[in-house]
């Protein structure tokens, strides 16, 4: 549960940060430009309130001309006026440049999850990296977004130092007047260059010691996976739609028990116990140092003022200026370790978005055959699920033909779905080939290859689109087409129950008037989609597990004229269903024990199919 992570080093983390900034930049230079033009606004405009509030004390303590004291008093109105007119104005400025970077962000993420290869979709690996991902995100934020500030603030306290350093040169240059001994102390060149180091030192610790308080929450984000997992799944009622099986089998106490286990957020935490022992004290170092650094500042301005350096006019500037001086270093050297740190959440992200597509894609065009002529070969194929030791498939040999309907049967578990899923090209195989036309698959162009499948598989999922955008897997569609296909699924009936046809929404998310449909008709559907594709090969895995009885024998009477000319694979459990396939092959654990015919197989008394098929059967014959 508590793993512990290698640090970045700072090569690496500054390579993250460019990386990430280049992002941003390709993604929306603009927003990055406000950004910074917003930051440098806000760090210099306090010096022109500092500067105008110093002359105007001045004046009031010396010279009293009302003509001056008017004319600062219309500076520092005027300038607050501006100040506060542009100060909104490019806020408004970033606030429109930045408002679709959010979609941008995440939209990153969604293509990436799009176009992965499928392997990697599936990959528990991946899974594990992405919901890292989310976590990071829901407990800081958006680490590119995060890393744009920190690059903000480095800006706007780079210019705050210049800002700075004109207003108080003055503080370490002019000389005293009275010719006093502190006056002499104070003007020595050691004293001023000790002051200076004390300066630099208070400037430089504060942040250093932070940074290394924030590590600890660095260090904390690994071991908290798990913590942040418990927490997501109660708190953000993962469990929710599971109301039914929670009120069926009692179990509240058992879900509620996940909120007590969470150890991320308790006292007793590691995180808590840090904060109440080194990180807490990094903390109250920091605060001590700085406190520390404005006593000598104060000293300093007013026995220098004391001793006739300047008059009081100039307090208020120098005391303003260093204090803003010593801000604004703190700021960049914090600011520093906060991009180290940020950069260690970036880690993750730009580990994700640089997933490489290692499938190969290949070249080859599929050709369009009018007589639909294809022939698959399986030849010795053997495959393990990325990051298994198992074999899910052990030397397949199977050859089929373009029209033929082929049943694959066997217990669950078998390998019958890698089987398809292999056939696909959703997962190359471990060992072995498989051959279209001759050709090794791999070689077709990738989306071509795919074009020719059509499969209904077991979990199947809709969409909240129309009805005919589902079935046609498209924004745009053929109606006459699109209700056709429906008709030939057996949703003919349902169909003229909807209030809009088929643009009736299904489900409610994005229309109110949607509808939700049942398993066995969301399963008519999904043949319906399959059939408007309309490619070569047809792959229904179970396709008829959720209809009622009188709907699955509907499609059974009228399968060879809804497969036609293509050729059908056809997976189910109910082996009286694949009585009409011209070859039927039966898994066993990840291998084809048998192929032949119902007859065939049936008559074989030793043989897997015969064993299957009397189990079913019994159930029909036993009251005869
Ligand atoms: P069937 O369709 O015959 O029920 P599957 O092809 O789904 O069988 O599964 C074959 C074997 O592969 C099973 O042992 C199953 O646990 C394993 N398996 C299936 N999918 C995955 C996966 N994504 N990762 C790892 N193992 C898997």
């Amino acid at each position: 549960m508590a793993e512990k992570k290698e640090k970045l080093s700072a090569f690496k983390a500054l390579k993250l940060s460019f990386g990430a900034l280049k992002l941003l930049w390709g993604k929306h230079p603009m927003m990055v430009v406000t950004k910074l033009c917003e930051s440098v606004f806000h760090s210099l405009t306090p010096y022109v309130n500092i500067y105008l509030s110093a002359l105007l004390i001045g004046e009031l303590s010396s010279g009293r001309d009302l003509k001056r004291l008017l004319t600062i008093a219309g500076f520092i109105v005027g300038s607050e006026l501006l100040i506060s007119v542009m100060s909104k104005g490019i806020e408004m400025w970033k606030t429109y440049h930045i408002t679709d970077i959010w979609q941008q962000l995440e939209k990153l993420y969604v293509d990436k999850f799009m176009n992965m290869d499928y392997p990697d979709v599936d990959s528990a690996e991946i899974q594990g990296l992405w919901s890292h991902i989310k976590q990071l995100k829901n407990w800081r934020g958006n680490s590119f977004m995060y890393l744009n500030n920190a690059v903000c603030d480095l800006v706007s306290a780079v210019t705050g130092i210049f800002g700075a350093v004109a207003l108080s040169v003055g503080l370490f240059v002019s000389k005293t007047s009275t010719g006093s001994v502190i006056g002499a102390y104070l003007d020595s060149p050691v004293f001023i260059l000790t002051l200076i180091s004390v300066m630099v030192l208070s400037s430089v610790v504060p942040p250093v010691l932070q940074t290394k308080a924030s590590g600890y929450r660095t260090r904390y984000s690994e071991m908290a996976k798990f913590g942040n997992r418990s927490f997501g799944f109660y708190f953000y009622g993962r469990h929710l739609n599971r109301a039914v099986d929670i009120r069926m089998y009692d179990q509240q106490d058992m879900i509620c028990s996940v909120a007590d286990k969470i150890p991320t957020y308790t006292t007793d935490s590691e995180i808590a116990k840090w904060a109440r022992g080194p990180m807490g004290l990094l903390h109250v170092a920091a605060s001590a140092v700085s406190g520390f650094f404005t006593v000598c500042v104060y000293l300093f301005v007013c026995l220098k003022a004391y001793a006739g350096a300047f008059g009081i006019g100039q307090v208020t500037q120098y005391i303003g200026a260093v204090s803003s001086l010593s801000g604004s270093v703190k700021k960049l050297i914090g600011t520093l370790g906060n991009i180290k740190v940020e950069a260690e959440f970036l880690e993750p992200n730009f580990q994700f978005l640089s997933i490489p597509n290692a499938m190969y894609q290949g070249s080859l065009t599929v050709e369009k055959r009018r007589d639909r002529k294809y022939d698959v070969e399986f030849r010795d194929v053997s495959f393990k699920y990325p990051g298994t030791d198992t074999y899910a498939l052990r030397h397949v040999n199977i050859k089929f033909n373009v029209g033929e309907r082929l049943a694959v049967v066997g217990m669950n578990g078998s390998g019958k779905t890698t089987f398809i899923k292999l056939l696909c090209r959703l997962y190359d195989p471990t060992e072995g080939e498989i051959l279209l036309n001759g050709i090794n698959i791999r070689k077709y162009d990738y989306r071509e290859y795919m074009n020719i499948f059509s499969v209904v598989f077991q979990d199947f999922k809709l969409f909240s689109f129309s009805l005919a955008q589902n079935v046609a897997a498209s924004v745009n569609y053929d109606s006459e087409r699109v209700i056709s296909c429906l008709k030939e699924a057996g949703f003919a009936d349902r169909l003229e129950t909807l209030p809009n046809g088929i643009e009736t929404g299904i489900y409610k998310d994005f229309d109110e008037e949607g509808v939700d449909v049942s398993g066995g008709e969301a399963q008519k559907i999904a043949l319906a989609r399959a059939l408007y594709k309309d490619s070569p090969f047809i792959v229904l895995d179970e396709p008829t597990a959720a209809l009622d009885p009188v709907a699955e024998y509907e499609i059974y009477s009228k399968f060879n004229e809804i497969v036609g000319d293509k050729t059908a694979i056809y997976i189910s459990h109910r082996l009286s269903s694949c009585r009409f396939c011209d070859k039927i092959a039966v898994f066993d654990n990840g291998s084809v024990v048998q192929m032949g015919t119902h007859d065939a197989l049936v008559s074989d008394e030793d043989g897997k199919y015969h064993e299957l098929w009397y189990a079913q059967a019994q159930y029909y014959t036993e009251g005869k």
